[in-house]
């Protein structure tokens, strides 16, 4: 099989319009601009994201000089996967290649009930979180649409392929992988559209969940163009130690944060709705008695389930991973006080693609990474895409 590299591609191809990342209104213009009837974007968005299709000749229900005059102006295009990695647990994990050579990663985690994707929002993050190894790697630029659309895309197509085999459905997105997806507001609304579109992927917006580490004033923003699942990587009962965890924090503190997310909550119809809380445990830096009892007092009044995730180390971290006896401790005080509380399970950690392990290939433009040697090695098991 043969892997292509962006670098093969002829520059003419470069310039063609890219219609896997085109929202079903940009599509419609796409159409119009055409002289053909906005009816045309119906089509091609199930052709392209229902049927996985990236050959224009294969749209039979498009006539062939239409067909024709697309091929010469537009294109079909994915990122290239690098590799693809399967957890003994199950989860997969996709290396892909953008525009510029960077690479970022995708997630599948397999559940009983459901099957969720976490895809990246940008190519590392400039936030520089204390324990997220994205935050090491530093930050080089935002993904286009068709770059984080293109990551459930290929999954998609990817599971087809496989056949029926392990039954893996994409039932649920998060955007939780690299990246803040807040600081990439309009690529990553326009991919979210495509989620939640009938005509593309379907899903219902309680399955589509953003996760922010708060940029507060997106938040508002997103809650004028969006009600999907809204999700805050919290991490901390105070200021004092989420300004170390979070730098973020330093800008929009906690309760800045917890009023834009209520506010998000009061736009949305649906009164049972709430708000994700996640929290990472590390040893003996926010795990302590103390801080829970805190973070049930600070959360005593959002509307909200709380996510504990037991940190999973990397390379470059200094932190460790909460002790069973810490984090039960944690999650029983919380319960106590009246909280819906879950405890997110690793998985992947073979492969390094458990929660907060992602961090690709990235030119960092912010020279944070010549701080840190990446170490993180993966040998692929094998290609699924052609
Ligand atoms: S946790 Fe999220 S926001 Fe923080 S550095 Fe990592 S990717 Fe960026």
């Amino acid at each position: 099989m043969t892997i292509s590299t962006f670098e093969d591609k002829p520059a003419v191809d470069r310039q063609k319009m890219n219609l896997l990342g085109l929202s079903p209104e940009k599509l419609e213009k796409f159409f119009k601009d055409m002289g053909e009837k906005p009816f045309r974007a119906t089509q091609v968005l199930k052709w392209i994201h229902q049927i996985g299709v990236d050959d224009f000749d294969q749209m039979t229900n498009l006539a062939k000089d239409l067909r024709e005059k697309m091929k010469s102006i537009a294109e079909i295009k994915a990122p290239e996967v690098v590799s693809y990695h399967e957890s003994k647990d199950g989860t997969c994990k996709w290396i892909i290649r953008v525009t510029g050579g960077d690479c970022v990663e995708a997630v599948f985690i397999p559940e009983k009930d459901r099957g969720t994707l976490c895809i990246s929002s940008q190519v590392g993050c400039a936030l520089d979180c204390s324990f997220c190894a994205t935050g090491k790697q530093g930050f080089s630029r935002d993904l286009d649409a068709f770059e984080i659309i293109g990551q459930l895309w290929i999954a998609v197509k990817a599971f087809n392929s496989f056949g029926d085999k392990a039954n893996r459905v994409v039932s649920n997105v998060v955007m939780m992988g690299m990246g803040e997806p807040l600081l990439n507001f309009d690529n990553v609304v326009d991919s979210m559209g495509l989620m939640l579109n009938d005509n593309a992927y379907g899903l219902s917006k309680r399955r589509v969940t953003l996760s922010t580490s708060g940029v507060v004033p997106m938040i508002d923003k997103l809650a004028e163009v969006s009600d999907v699942s809204l999700a805050i990587s919290l991490h901390a009962p105070n200021d004092e130690l989420r300004d170390q965890l979070v730098p973020i924090n330093k800008k929009y503190p906690i309760s800045l944060l917890l009023a834009s997310a209520q506010r998000y909550l009061d736009k949305m119809p649906d009164v049972r709705r709430k708000i994700t809380i996640e929290y990472t445990l590390m040893d003996h830096i926010n795990d302590r008695d103390e801080h829970a009892r805190e973070l049930a007092i600070l959360l005593s009044k959002l509307p909200c389930k709380i996510n504990l995730i037991p940190f999973n180390p990397f390379d470059q971290s200094d932190y460790r991973r909460v002790t069973k006896t810490a984090l039960y401790r944690f999650r029983d005080i919380l319960k106590n006080a009246g909280h819906t509380v879950t405890v997110r399970t690793t998985r992947g950690e073979d492969i390094s693609a458990a929660c907060g392990q992602l961090a690709g290939t990235v030119s960092d433009k912010t020279r944070r990474s010549e701080r840190h040697t990446n170490k993180h090695q993966l040998q692929p098991i094998k290609f699924v895409m052609s």
